[in-house]
């Protein structure tokens, strides 16, 4: 037997990460249905949710629960069905299983048994939020979904609030305006933000605005409070004095430092950003400071 790129395959099954819509279905990968056609068997997050795409593309494919309750327990069930040469789709309700999804103990499971793991790529909430964003996109950290209780949420937004990366948060609809103000009160009113909402639905909405701004567009229009939501956060830029040095600046002279001594890689970092070199000079000595 050989895969979809003509390779011969070994007598394990294989188990394959298997990426479905967030929204629109026309976003679902020709090869994904391929996959899902083909393999003997599909551990779905959730197989009442799951048997409605499988039928809208024709699909009968047996499915079986792997979610996060069971995903331990059960793993060894389709393990059993891998080491026996069957291959197996692990899709979650929607996006890419494993990010903010089950599927991690399975996929761990499998690889620990010598079974190769296929990733089948495709939608990811996070990754298309960030894509239209237009916020810096070379370095950015997920965080998921921030604690539900307004203490520890507020206690993990501090952690992060001279985070340099950009941040991309999921959020549950009913906790989006707390979340948002609790975001206001630790990054500060002006922190450049942006909500996607219903990515790929009828109802999309990628709103781009400072996060005193974003609260009071949110807490006006009860419609924002609803569907699925990321919310993203531009990085910390170190304040010095009264003017700024943005993340690619700090980015350039960090690079820069690790290469040469600290005059010349300021005053190239300043060549290359247009970054006072003086500024960059201050902000290099700090940096060894802390060191
Ligand atoms: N595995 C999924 C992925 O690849 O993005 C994420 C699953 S997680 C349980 C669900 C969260 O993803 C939602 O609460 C929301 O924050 C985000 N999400 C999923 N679909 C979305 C959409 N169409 N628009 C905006 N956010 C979405």
């Amino acid at each position: 037997m050989t895969d979809d790129a003509g390779v011969p395959k070994s007598a394990k099954g294989r188990l394959y990460v298997v990426a479905t819509p967030i929204g629109n279905l026309d976003d679902v990968s020709a090869r994904a249905l391929k996959v899902l056609a083909d393999v003997a068997l599909i551990a779905a997050e959730d197989t009442r949710h799951s048997i409605r795409l499988m039928q809208h593309f024709g699909i009968t494919t047996a499915l079986a629960a792997c979610h996060e309750h069971n995903e331990r327990d059960e793993g060894g069930r389709f393990l059993g069905r891998l080491l026996a040469g069957d291959d197996v789709a692990l899709v979650s309700d929607a996006g890419t299983p494993l990010i903010s999804d089950p599927g991690y103990h399975l996929v761990r499971q499998a690889r620990a048994a010598g079974i190769e793991v296929v990733p089948v790529p495709g939608a990811c909430a996070l990754i298309a939020a960030l894509s239209a964003a237009g916020l810096p996109s070379d370095r950015f950290i997920f965080e998921g979904f921030l604690p539900a209780k307004a203490v520890a949420r507020r206690g993990r937004l501090g952690q992060l609030k001279e985070e340099p990366r950009t941040l991309i948060f999921y959020e549950a609809p009913h906790r989006i305006l707390e979340c948002l103000e609790d975001m206001r009160s630790v990054f500060g009113e002006d922190r450049p933000a942006v909500l996607a909402r219903e990515i790929s639905k009828t109802f999309e909405t990628i709103k781009s605005l400072p996060l005193d701004q974003l609260c009071s567009f949110v807490a006006g229009d009860s419609n924002q409070q609803r569907g699925e939501c990321v919310v993203l956060v531009g990085g910390w830029v170190a304040p010095v004095g009264d003017e700024q040095i943005d993340s690619e600046a700090q980015r350039v002279l960090g690079l820069l430092l690790a290469e040469m001594p600290l005059k010349k890689a300021a005053a190239l970092a300043a060549e290359i950003t247009g970054v006072r070199k003086n500024l960059l000079y201050q902000f290099a000595l700090e940096l060894q400071k802390d060191k």
